[in-house]
């Protein structure tokens, strides 16, 4: 039984979440760039192999690749077939090149998938992801190639905004017809856009129209279950929960531990460290991990 991190919260760190490039092939209004300044390079393979491998060493199961957009990386199915076994290894894209890599990045061995998709109208898709590039016919070939090509469960990714909040019915439908969970998001606004929509609001909604609701350990996420559908809804802000029951570590795309999204301080650079000393690495992170909303919260697991 490998040493599991628990940081002095008593939160258990079970996720990676590595970002492979800083690079991505779309400009959406709202990205919050995984919460990374300036990158100054590309995580080398080796570098993320080795945090990977460090990581399950220390307990951690399942490992999520993000960017920037992770499909550009030109090694990555040699990548993920480098991955540890006994890791569920995830990625989330915005799907544009999915079509043409769905099949050979399950044969590397990715297991499963979030794909974002923040409106099913190709003006409204267009204007959140910044202009002609957001071209949503490819996304939805891109869902489908990932069915087919058996990564499953698949969720789709919305961040909820002005713009798309009345076209979150079209988007549940679309998920429930698609066997696939809606992930709806609530937009983490770090430069004051006020573009946010009413995320408050779209959850009552789904309070009264679920035959159940269930609560996830991570992050003690609701999801909600609406005839067919399965809505998950991630609500970070002000959420004492959320943080209470974060179970992540993050890696950024130029190859430092980050132990919170929202914090720009405590970043431990991995250099050229090997499997052992990524280890030690990992541990002194998980030490100064610090919830972000509600520090005094402690975790009852
Ligand atoms: N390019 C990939 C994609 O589109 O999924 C991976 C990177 S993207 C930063 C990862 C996820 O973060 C996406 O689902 C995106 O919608 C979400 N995201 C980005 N900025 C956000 C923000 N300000 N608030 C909430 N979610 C955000």
């Amino acid at each position: 039984m490998p040493n599991l991190m628990v940081d002095r919260y008593g939160r258990k760190v079970t996720g990676l979440r590595i970002a492979l490039t800083p690079r991505c092939n779309l400009k959406c209004i709202y990205c919050h760039h995984e919460g990374e300044i300036d990158p100054q390079r590309e995580i080398p393979a080796e570098m993320a192999i080795n945090a990977a491998r460090a990581a399950a060493d220390l307990g951690v199961r399942s490992l999520k690749f993000t960017g920037g957009e992770p499909l550009l990386r030109q090694d990555l199915e040699s990548l993920i077939s480098q991955m540890p076994q006994e890791l569920d290894i995830s990625l989330t894209t915005n799907g544009i090149f999915l079509a043409e890599q769905a099949q050979d990045l399950a044969e590397a061995g990715l297991d499963r998938l979030n794909i974002s998709l923040d409106s099913l109208k190709p003006g409204t898709y267009r204007a959140i992801t910044g202009g002609r590039k957001g071209d949503l016919e490819r996304v939805l070939a891109g869902i489908d190639a990932a069915k087919g090509a058996g990564l499953e469960p698949i969720k789709i990714n919305v961040v909820v905004l002005k713009k798309n909040e009345p076209q979150i019915p079209d988007l549940i439908e679309f998920s429930r017809q698609k066997g696939m969970i809606l992930q709806l998001i609530e937009l983490l606004d770090l430069r004051g856009l006020g573009i946010s929509g009413d995320i408050e609001r779209i959850e009552r909604g789904l309070q009264e129209w679920a035959d159940r609701i269930t609560m996830r350990e991570m992050h003690r996420r609701k999801k909600y279950f609406i005839d067919g559908a399965e809505v998950e809804v991630v609500r970070p802000m002000d959420n004492t929960e959320f943080c209470a029951h974060c179970t992540r570590l993050r890696i950024t795309s130029d190859g430092k531990i980050k132990p919170c999204l929202l914090r720009s301080n405590n970043l431990i650079d991995i250099g050229t460290c090997d499997r052992e000393k990524i280890k030690e690495l990992l541990q002194k992170a998980n030490d100064l991990r610090e919830p972000y909303f509600g520090k005094n919260v402690i975790s009852d697991k």
